[in-house]
């Protein structure tokens, strides 16, 4: 049986394949297929009984041809470097296909965030600014929440950044809280970024919005998002929502004979993106199994929950009728999935394309930061449309120009436009 390969091993793999079709030479791949550099750190914590407690620190800084580095900060117990390489590596990618002027990055640390006091919490968010804040800031690197990170936690790194640097630099973190430098409109930016995408595809396929239904996994900050506006945004009809239930320790499928009501379900939907069972089921809602989303017969299929959902087992039980899959999440489908998607004909928007709305969203924060000016919640949702739009079409006319399947279409758009950069830096 084959080795199975660690995340870094595959997105290295996802590059050499792009690189193969742009026919790109040696010099080129040695410096992508690694990235450009690491920082390893201890990150020594006072607990609040007076003990230390050491923790590991990283960052990786993919390629930043483009511009500063970008991507999240990770606080979790199972952290790798080979996982935060991986990572970074798909920001690269996924800035470049949004063609936003940045690169990729990617940090972390090892530790359940749930085992520290919020004291603890934010005296590690500032030990981690404290060994890293040489080498980040607006113009080289950019870091963001991501898992087991909030908001809050960016306020106080950008926080210990401004005493060590002595002077406001908001932008050195994005997705800070709204009240502290960050941008409205980013809760939403993911979810409705999908869905401009979704909307883009129709057009593509001569689909009527209004006429169109979707089954969408998952009920957390994406899945709400890209419920709302396929519902608010588009007119057409969300048959079924799905979530992990925390309390029964396993996922249901929420669905409702007249198209389900996010605006409602998110009113009874907890911060983890659990739906209040009882109340659902007084509403009238029927609770199925955890897949019963892929068996839908509708016209969209949103996973927008975890990884490794759509694979050999569960692809054949798509229903004839889908016509789109938008992956709302970030790796929801496996490369046996990928073969059954692709042999069937349906029309993919890949991740890195698809969700891209709150990189770009972020990089809004940024740039509303660097002004010292903010921008109507109106204003930056109509910037993300136009972005999203722009993006989808580059990734579409590149698929139908080299005939190739959209995801093997956006690696060539992002890759070709990194290479660029370096060859116009004179990089190589
Ligand atoms: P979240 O934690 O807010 O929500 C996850 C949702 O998935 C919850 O409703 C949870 O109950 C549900 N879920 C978990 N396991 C499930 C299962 N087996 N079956 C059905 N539902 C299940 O997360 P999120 O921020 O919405 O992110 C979702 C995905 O989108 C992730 O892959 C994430 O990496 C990706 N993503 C998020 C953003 C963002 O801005 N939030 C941006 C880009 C990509």
């Amino acid at each position: 049986m084959a080795e199975e390969k660690n995340p870094f091993q595959t997105a290295q793999a996802q590059f050499d394949k792009s690189a193969d079709i742009l026919g790109l030479p040696e010099d080129i791949r040695e410096m992508l297929r690694w990235p450009m550099r690491e920082f390893h750190f201890r990150i020594p914590v006072r607990t609040e009984d007076g003990a230390i407690k050491v923790f590991q620190g990283f960052r990786v800084q993919h390629s930043d041809a483009r511009g500063p580095s970008k991507g999240g900060i990770r606080f979790h117990p199972n952290e790798t470097i080979d996982t935060v390489r991986a990572l970074a590596m798909w920001m690269t990618w996924k800035c470049a296909v949004a063609d936003i002027p940045l690169g990729g990055g990617k940090g972390g640390v090892i530790v359940n965030p749930a085992s520290l006091t919020p004291v603890e919490k934010e005296r590690l968010c500032r030990g981690w600014v404290d060994q890293m804040w040489h080498n980040i800031g607006p113009r080289m690197d950019v870091p963001a929440p991501d898992v087991g990170t909030t908001p809050q936690m960016m306020a106080w790194m950008m926080d210990e950044y401004t005493k060590l640097q002595g002077q406001y630099v908001p932008g050195v973190f994005t997705g800070k809280p709204v009240d502290m430098g960050g941008s409205l409109g980013r809760t939403e930016a993911t979810g409705f970024g999908v869905i401009f995408t979704v909307r883009e595809a129709m057009k593509h396929l001569g689909l009527n919005p209004s006429q169109c239904t979707a089954a969408i996994q998952g009920f957390g900050n994406v899945a709400q998002y890209a419920a709302i506006g396929f519902r608010d945004l588009l007119g057409g009809k969300v048959v079924c929502v799905s979530c992990y239930d925390l309390a029964d320790r396993c996922p249901y499928t929420y669905s409702h004979p007249d198209g389900v009501d996010p605006r409602f379900l998110q009113s009874i939907t907890d911060q983890y993106g659990t739906i209040d069972r009882a109340k659902a089921e007084a509403a009238g809602y029927v609770i199925e199994d955890a897949m019963a989303w892929i068996d839908k017969d509708v016209d969209v299929l949103i996973p927008a929950a975890l990884e490794d959902m759509i694979t050999a087992e569960t692809a054949p039980r798509i229903h004839k009728n889908v016509k789109i899959i938008a992956e709302g999440a970030n790796g929801p489908t496996t490369l046996e999935g990928d073969e059954v998607i692709k042999s069937r004909g349906i029309f993919l928007i890949p991740d890195f394309l698809c969700n891209a709305g709150g990189v770009t969203t972020s990089y809004f924060e940024g740039v509303q930061n660097d002004m010292n000016y903010y921008w109507a919640r109106e204003e930056v949702v109509e910037r993300l449309d136009q972005k999203m739009t722009v993006a989808f079409h580059g990734v579409l006319d590149m698929a139908q120009q080299h005939k190739v399947y959209m995801r093997d279409a956006a690696y060539l758009v992002a890759v070709d436009r990194v290479v660029r950069a370096m060859r116009l830096r004179g990089w190589v």
